[in-house]
């Protein structure tokens, strides 16, 4: 048999990704997370973290993460059913329930494992999942993990989701609406009453990945959920403790029954190790602070809609006044509807989006280009946090306006 190298195509690829310009490389930080970074050796301001009340770098979080390491060990040793757990991970499971006013929660070693855990768990190939066409990569992969029949449909489209129901649904024993809550690419949310109002009609389970509105939506801070005036009650609430909760980790929140199926039957949770002590003693501090000082989740939506104005009074009116021409050495930005911390500017391709991210760090902004195959339309990524000060958030649209 003729050999050969096995491994070459390796190489043949890489160069194809660079050629369509969908080459990722990583940039490294020096110190704490905060508005303010050192980033590959230079000071920017930051427009690239999910830390979105700015709690990742706060003393009470690294405090109880060193008193867990110090009290507990820096691992769990092994996974919760075999080798057991500590209170603290029980402690932070019932302070998520008590935040999403759910029975009870479990928390998992990330929010990317608890979208495929809890999804395998639910369906198999006997069953139906219809999932928004922009989902979260882990929604997607867990769908297809399960081996259910997967429909996608277009992009917050209840009518559309509302036919496939009707000729679908009757063809399978259980089915599952999936849907990430703010949309991670894009900034909006789901329409969620619409959503609930086919599960319950077409008796559809309904999961909504709550990792971007943690901690940001809501009177409370709990998400999507407590915004649209819903309960934890039929349904299934996925998220991550490593967004506004500044930790590392995910939960399912829900009923008594389901938090005890997935114990017993997401091979994510079971043959995985526990998360770290540090980890969960800086998320349980987190909800605390979370439930205690509303005042960050009033500064971050001060930011956000002080963002909004002095983007259209700056940059959209401007453009739309001069009727500006776009080229790809002056492209028109497009702010794509957004009701979150993430807002995005659309752009005509990769290589401007690239060129853009390039022009704004070298102004001391980081605002990351996302491309294809990530998102369908290249685009500048702004998240903003409760600790970005005005000024900075003044600097990011006066730069972004003199380089276009
Ligand atoms: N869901 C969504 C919508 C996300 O944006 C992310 C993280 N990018 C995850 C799940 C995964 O969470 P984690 O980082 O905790 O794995």
């Amino acid at each position: 048999m003729h050999c050969y190298d096995p491994y070459a195509w390796l190489e043949k690829s890489l160069t194809t990704i660079h050629r369509a310009d969908w080459y990722r490389a990583v940039k490294t930080i020096a110190g704490r997370p905060g508005a303010k970074i050192i980033l590959d050796g230079h000071e920017v301001i930051n427009f690239a973290s999910n830390d979105y009340l700015g709690l990742a770098g706060d003393e009470r979080l690294i405090a109880a993460a060193i008193a867990a390491t110090q009290e507990y060990g820096t691992g769990s040793t092994g996974s919760r059913l075999l080798s057991g757990h500590r209170k603290l991970h029980r402690d932070l499971e019932i302070a998520i329930a008590s935040l999403k006013e759910t029975e009870d929660a479990v928390v998992f070693s990330s929010g990317y494992l608890a979208n495929l855990g809890t999804i395998t768990a639910l369906v198999g190939t006997r069953d139906l999942i219809l999932s928004d066409q922009y989902n979260h990569s882990s929604l997607k992969n867990g769908a297809k993990l399960s081996g259910a029949n997967v429909i996608e449909y277009s992009h917050c489209n209840v009518t559309e989701l509302k036919t496939h129901l009707v000729e679908q649904r009757q063809l399978y024993r259980r089915c599952l609406i999936i849907t990430d809550s703010v949309f991670s690419m894009d900034g909006d949310l789901c329409p969620l009453p619409e959503l609930f109002e086919l599960a319950t009609e077409f008796s559809c389970m309904l999961l909504l990945d709550e990792a971007h509105a943690t901690g940001v939506l809501g009177e409370r801070g709990s998400g999507c959920v407590e915004h649209f005036g819903y309960s934890g009650k039929n349904i299934i609430q996925v998220g991550t403790l490593s967004k506004a909760l500044g930790s590392l980790g995910g939960y399912v929140a829900g009923s008594n029954l389901l938090i005890d199926f997935l114990r017993n039957r997401a091979p994510g949770w079971i043959y995985t190790t526990g998360l770290s002590p540090a980890d969960t003693a800086a998320a349980l501090t987190a909800i605390k602070i979370l439930q205690q000082e509303p005042e960050r989740r009033t500064n971050l939506w001060n930011n956000i809609n002080f963002l909004k104005e002095i983007i259209v009074k700056q940059i959209i009116s401007q453009q739309t006044s001069s009727k500006q021409i776009a080229t790809s050495e002056q492209p028109n930005l497009k702010l794509l509807p957004s009701n979150s911390p993430i807002l995005c500017f659309q752009l005509p391709n990769s290589s401007t989006a690239l060129k853009l991210g390039q022009q704004l760090i070298d102004k001391g902004i980081f605002a990351p280009a996302i491309r294809p195959p990530t998102v369908p339309t290249s685009r500048i990524r702004i998240s903003v946090m409760a600790t970005h000060e005005l000024s900075q958030i003044q600097k990011l649209t006066t730069i972004l306006k003199n380089i276009l």
